[in-house]
C-alpha cells in the first residue's frame, strides 16, 4: 500500500477504510471484510459509537498491531470548573479501552470548536509519553490552523476535511503543504450528493478507464496526494475502492475533474453559528 510520510516520519497508509454512519451492529462486520479485503488503515471517532466495535473486529482477525493504522478522534469536551486537559486525557483513556489498544496511531481533534488549545496541549503530552505516534486536527479552516500551529510547540500531522470534486480544497492544501500539515479527505465521495456517482465528467473518464467513478474519485485523489478513507459497507465496493493503483489519470483529466470545484460545502460551513452552537452543545458520553 502507497503511503505518505507525516512531519514527524509516521508513515500513513494513503487509503484508509472510514466507519462513520455504520451502525454499531454492522461494524464489527464490515471491519472485519475491510481487513480482510486488505485495508490497514482504520478512521473512526469517539462520536461514531462503534470504537468497541472496531476494536472487536481488530481483536478477531488477530493481525499484528504494528500492520495496523488506526485512527480516532477526540470530541469536544467540556469541563466548566475542572481542567480540559484532564478532560481530553479520560476521553484518550476511554478510546483507547474501546478499540482494545494500548496506543494510537492517529489521534485527531474532531471540530474546531471549544476549549481545543487545553485538548491540543494534553495530546502533545500524550504524543510525548509515546501513547500516540501523531496527532492531529480535523475540520480545521486554514485561520484556526495556522493560529494552532503558531501558538504550540506541535505541528498538527494531518487536516482531516471534506475534499471530493465538488469541493476540492486546492488552496487550502498548497497553505497546509507549506506547513507540513498532510491533508486527508474525510467524504471522498461526497457522501453520493450532487449526482456524484453519474457525473458526466466523471463517468466518462472512468469509460475511458474502463474503471467506476468511485475509482477515478479516489484515483484523483491519491494523485493529488490527499489520503482517503472511503466507507462502505458492501464487501464489493470495499475491494473496488482499493483497486485504484494499476491506472494514471492524464494531466488532461485532472485538469476535467479541477473544474467540478465549487469551492463550498455540500454539508455544512464550520463558520455557522448555528452550526457551532449545535455541535459545541452535543455530549457524548
Ligand atoms: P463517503 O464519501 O465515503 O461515501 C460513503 C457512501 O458512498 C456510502 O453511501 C457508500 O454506500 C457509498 N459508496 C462507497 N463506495 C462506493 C462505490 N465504490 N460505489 C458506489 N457507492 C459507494 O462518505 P463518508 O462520510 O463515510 O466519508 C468517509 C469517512 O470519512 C467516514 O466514514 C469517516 O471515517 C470520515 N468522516 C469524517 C468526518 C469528520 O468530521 N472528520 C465527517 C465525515 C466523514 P455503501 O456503504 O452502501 O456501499
Amino acid at each position: 500500500m502507497q503511503a505518505v510520510t507525516l512531519n514527524n516520519g509516521v508513515e500513513m497508509p494513503i487509503v484508509g477504510f472510514g466507519v462513520f454512519q455504520i451502525p454499531e451492529d454492522q461494524t464489527q462486520a464490515a471491519v472485519e471484510a475491510a481487513l480482510e479485503a486488505g485495508y490497514r488503515h482504520l478512521d473512526t471517532a469517539a462520536s461514531y459509537g462503534n470504537e468497541e466495535a472496531v476494536g472487536a473486529a481488530i481483536a478477531a482477525t488477530g493481525l499484528p498491531r504494528e500492520d495496523l493504522f488506526v485512527t480516532t478522534k477526540l470530541w469536544i469536551q467540556h469541563a466548566p470548573t475542572g481542567s480540559v486537559e484532564d478532560e481530553t486525557k479520560r476521553a484518550f483513556d476511554s478510546s483507547l479501552r474501546r478499540l482494545g489498544l494500548d496506543h494510537l496511531d492517529l489521534y485527531l481533534i474532531h471540530q474546531p470548536l471549544g476549549d481545543y488549545y487545553s485538548e491540543w496541549r494534553a495530546m502533545q503530552q500524550l504524543h510525548r509519553e509515546g501513547r500516540v505516534r501523531a496527532i492531529g486536527v480535523s475540520n480545521f479552516h486554514p485561520d484556526r490552523l495556522i493560529d494552532l500551529i503558531d501558538h504550540n510547540e506541535i505541528t498538527p500531522a494531518v487536516n482531516q476535511i471534506e475534499t471530493h470534486p465538488f469541493h476540492q480544497r486546492a488552496t487550502d492544501q498548497e497553505l497546509m503543504r507549506e506547513r507540513g500539515v498532510q491533508i486527508e479527505s474525510w467524504g471522498p465521495f461526497a457522501e453520493g450528493r450532487n449526482n456524484l456517482f453519474t457525473n458526466p465528467t466523471l463517468s466518462s473518464i472512468a469509460e475511458a478507464h474502463a474503471k467506476s467513478v468511485a475509482q477515478v474519485v479516489l484515483r484523483w485523489l491519491v494523485q493529488r496526494e490527499v489520503v482517503v478513507i472511503p466507507k462502505s459497507v458492501r464487501p464489493d465496493r470495499m475491494a473496488e475502492n482499493l483497486d485504484i493503483f494499476d491506472f494514471t489519470l492524464t494531466d488532461d483529466q485532472m485538469s476535467k475533474i479541477a473544474t467540478l470545484d465549487t469551492g463550498a460545502s455540500l454539508f455544512f460551513d464550520h463558520r455557522d453559528p448555528a452550526m457551532v452552537s449545535w455541535l459545541g452543545g452535543r455530549r457524548i458520553d
